[in-house]
């Protein structure tokens, strides 16, 4: 694609000419004025309404695009633009040259420059403009009862909700820092209600499709009379308006200055290279003027240091609905456990552990930090009892296993840290085989301990951390667990 500039106007080119450049060449995109009676085309409104899209995801003639940019209702910005000579991705925020490729481009006839770093979201090159909306934003009718939910909060959680609301409704930036199992979805509704009721957009986003998918169904059945858009890759909800968003963090890379209200959830679920650039993905779908709520379970070390020196204004929810404390993990040294992996040997503490288990029929899941290591494993826990199974990210019985497991068919599950956030199994144990690799940092630590005792139930559960050598990350899960246990009591929220 190339533009010419005509009278203070860009013009579209759908092909070369002498005079044409590509839009990284174009030093000031002029912006016509609004006329407010041209007559848009409401389709192209909705569509592109606080988005920054593609000429390819616009499945409009170029002549009504051109008319509507003339007319002042769209806007281009430059796909790729540099910062002096340094090139960087004006939609995912990318700016290592490692992630920019170049390519004999048809489109402008040029060897073209383009991010590779989101071009599962389509190609941003030299010659790519970001498509937006500059005129109004479609109408959203609210109905009078917004949300149907009748459920009750614990008294952390019913804290944590009037701040979520206060920040929703005064565009303020939250931390809601809850652990594992303190029902923080609840924590929303009161202000996802408060939010739709003072007209506001909103979006939760979230690392995960599984996450999307688990929401999708709890919001629409809280908020049955509104419509919600649920975005992850392939979703057929891509071209909707919708006053409530749910999405995977990528998806947000199509928003542009979209939401009053972005609730950010697992922040912490990448490590922080991918962070970041969800990070810019988020700041850039919100509007100017908005909130931004987190919510976590393990925030970074950087961050839980801005909690403590007063910098990031935050909320825990130190205990779970339950009011039963955190399982405190154990340490228990185990030697050399590779050494006698490769001699098909595992540590007698290990193997007695798990006999325990199966012998009182208690569930647990235990962790490894490599898939070639558990799968060495698996057989010599198979001696015990011929029914365990492992799982990892790539396993195509993934699913199966985990629902083998959830009903009971399976007593033991071995597994890598994919399943260290989001499944839930009612009464189990948790070992971690090996916890000094570095795989196991301070947050996954966190979250594997927090997969016992959710149930109330069950609520309590055995976390045992099988080491070679107590990491710094071991610790400081530990320190976590038990500050949050201690703060539970202390408020009383924690029965004792
Ligand atoms: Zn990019
Ligand atoms: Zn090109």
């Amino acid at each position: 694609m190339r533009f010419r500039l005509i009278n203070g106007r860009l013009m579209l080119q759908k092909y070369f000419s002498e005079d044409s450049r590509r839009i990284s060449q174009i030093t000031a995109i002029p912006l016509p004025p609004l006329n407010p009676l041209f007559q848009f085309n409401p389709e192209l409104q909705r569509l592109l309404s606080g988005k920054q899209l593609l000429l390819d995801d616009l499945p409009y003639p170029l002549d009504e695009i051109q008319t509507h940019y003339e007319n002042g209702y769209i806007t281009f910005r430059k796909g790729i633009d540099y910062d002096g000579k340094k090139p960087f991705c004006a939609r995912c925020g990318n700016k290592d040259p490692q992630w920019f490729a170049t390519y004999p481009c048809a489109r402008c006839g040029e060897t073209c420059l383009y991010c590779r770093h989101c071009i599962m979201m389509g190609r941003i090159s030299e010659c790519t403009p970001l498509i937006g909306w500059n005129g109004p934003v479609p109408d959203i009718k609210m109905p009078t009862d917004i949300m149907n939910w009748q459920g009750t909060l614990s008294q952390g959680q019913l804290e944590a909700s009037k701040r979520v609301a206060d920040a929703i409704l005064q565009n303020k930036e939250w931390l809601i820092w809850a652990v594992c199992g303190a029902g923080k979805t609840e924590v929303l509704f009161a202000g996802i209600e408060a939010g739709l009721a003072a007209n506001k957009r909103l979006c939760i986003a979230t690392p995960r499709t599984d996450v999307v998918l688990e929401l999708t169904p709890r919001l629409k059945a809280a908020f049955p009379q509104i419509e919600i858009a649920s975005l992850y890759g392939g979703s057929k909800d891509r071209h909707l308006f919708a006053p409530l968003t749910i999405a995977t963090t990528h998806q947000l890379l199509r928003f542009y200055h979209a939401f009053d209200a972005i609730i950010l959830d697992e922040v912490d679920a990448f490590p922080y290279t991918v962070e970041e650039s969800l990070q810019h993905a988020a700041n850039q779908a919100r509007k100017p003027e908005s909130a931004m709520v987190y919510l976590t379970a393990t925030p970074n070390p950087k961050w839980q240091k801005e909690c403590l020196s007063g910098k990031r204004a935050f909320t825990t929810i130190p205990a779970r609905f339950h009011r039963h404390p955190l399982p405190v993990p154990e340490f228990a040294w185990c030697g050399n456990w590779q050494k006698q992996l490769q001699r098909n040997k595992l540590p007698p503490g290990i193997l007695q552990w798990v006999k325990e288990r199966i012998k009182n029929g208690k569930q647990a899941l235990i962790f490894f930090p490599h898939i070639p290591l558990m799968e060495k494993a698996l057989p010599i826990f198979r001696n015990l009892a011929s029914n365990i199974e492992a799982v990892h990210a790539e396993d195509p019985d993934r699913k199966e296993k985990v629902q083998k497991m959830r009903s009971r068919q399976i007593p033991l599950l071995l597994t890598t840290t994919i399943l260290e956030r989001g499944v839930t199994f009612p009464n189990i144990d948790v070992a971690v085989v090996g916890a000094e690799d570095t795989i196991f940092t301070e947050s996954a630590l966190v979250q594997i301990a927090g997969r016992a005792g959710r149930s109330k139930d069950h609520p309590d559960g055995v976390v045992i951390f099988f080491h070679y050598g107590k990491t710094e990350a071991m610790l400081k899960a530990r320190k976590q667990i038990m500050t949050m246990n201690r703060e539970g009591v202390k408020r009383g929220l924690i029965d004792v």
